[in-house]
């Protein structure tokens, strides 16, 4: 809907009037390779554990779930001591519907008003879309033509603006290129020092050999790992996001949540997956093999790809406007995804069979 076709009678805010609303086509019938899930279905013996689990709770829905999601907090904290080596507790954890319902509620405990946010494009869209709607001022810092953020030029951007929020996606979205950990220590060291909250989202860690910024919780108080288990972890259907930060971080995300907000059939079933984790993930060396052939598929037919860390490609060099690009991988049945970044598109990596097809795609279209 654009502006002229709002009703007279909704008092929609003015500043939303003309936002379309965020996502990606979901089309039938299509290899779906748009929005970076993991292709393959849930283990059976995970979907047997899981499926016993949710029934012993269903007959107990006429209450509340636990509004501490204590018993997933402990278990989310147990695997991020596991993978990071860096111990913390339940107390270190929030967990909510996705990530993206914990950035809204970082944005609604520290955003808003006369803050400003600052993000280096381009980026995960979500981060300055959730600004707007909670007010928040938004600054776009750029990247390099790698995709990379010039360290020297970020520090002296987080001092001149003084951004109270300031956003990195590693490996980011949609470039899939990392920041190192030694240059989000630099980082986090300028924006502690002007005040700000470093807000590290890590949706796509597990594909990466790079330490997790949760490594610098312990010098650094205002870093705040955001984490998902959508991609790697298979579990997008599910809906659970969570953050890694001091105990003072959970306690305002506390503030901002809504009663309640974790569904006890959403926390059974997150608990269950945790418990399966190797299961749960035991197709991400395939992932990232594919990454690496479909990589040079692209690089074989003449077209350019950015190194990636995660569990897709941004790949340019066509010839001709990428909308119409986008559009012959869909006659060809392959949806993929046009980020609006003239001149890229980004493919996620499939099951292999989706990968030859996609590769078959390929080499039609560059010919
Ligand atoms: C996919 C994605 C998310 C959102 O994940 P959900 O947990 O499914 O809400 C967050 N950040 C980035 C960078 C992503 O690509």
């Amino acid at each position: 809907m654009v502006q002229s076709q709002w009703p007279y009678w909704l008092p929609l805010r003015e500043d939303l009037r003309n936002i379309s609303p965020y996502g990606a086509p979901q089309i039938e019938g299509v290899i779906a390779l748009n929005t970076n899930e993991n292709p393959f279905p849930l283990p059976q013996e995970v979907v047997a554990a899981m499926s016993e689990r949710l029934s012993s709770v269903i007959a107990d829905l006429n209450r509340y779930p636990d509004r501490e999601a204590t018993g997933l907090r402990t278990k989310l904290a147990h695997y991020i001591s596991l993978t990071t080596g860096v111990e913390v507790s339940t107390e270190n954890i929030w967990a909510a519907n996705g990530s993206n319902e914990i950035l809204q509620t970082l944005f609604l405990a520290c955003g808003g008003g006369e803050t400003l946010a600052l993000g280096f494009t381009p980026s995960y869209s979500v981060h300055p879309l959730i600004a707007q709607i909670t007010k928040t001022p938004w600054f776009a810092g750029s990247r390099d033509e790698d995709f990379r953020i010039d360290i020297a030029k970020a520090k002296k951007l987080i001092r001149e603006k003084s951004p109270q929020l300031v956003f990195i996606t590693t490996p980011n979205n949609p470039s899939g290129s990392s920041t190192s950990i030694s240059d989000l220590k630099e980082l986090a060291e300028a924006t502690g020092s002007i005040g700000g909250l470093l807000i590290v989202d890590e949706a796509y860690a597990e594909f990466s050999d790079e330490p997790s910024a949760v490594t610098l919780l312990a010098d650094f108080p205002h870093v705040v790992v955001v984490r998902t288990m959508s991609k790697a972890f298979a579990f997008a259907g599910a809906r659970a996001g969570y953050l890694v930060a001091k105990p003072a971080v959970v306690h305002a995300a506390r503030v901002t949540r809504l009663p309640y907000h974790l569904s006890a059939l959403t926390q059974v079933a997150a608990e269950t997956a945790l418990e399966f984790a190797p299961a749960m993930q035991s197709e991400i060396e395939l992932l990232i093999a594919e990454r690496e052939r479909v990589a040079n598929a692209i690089v074989e037919v003449g077209f350019r790809v950015v190194p990636s860390s995660a569990n897709f490609l941004l790949f340019s060099g066509f010839t001709g406007e990428t909308g119409a690009i986008w559009q012959s991988f869909l006659d060809r049945g392959i949806l993929i995804r046009d980020i609006g970044l003239r001149g890229f598109l980004r493919v996620t990596i499939g099951t292999p069979a989706e990968n030859e097809q996609f590769i078959a795609a390929l080499r039609e279209i560059a010919e």
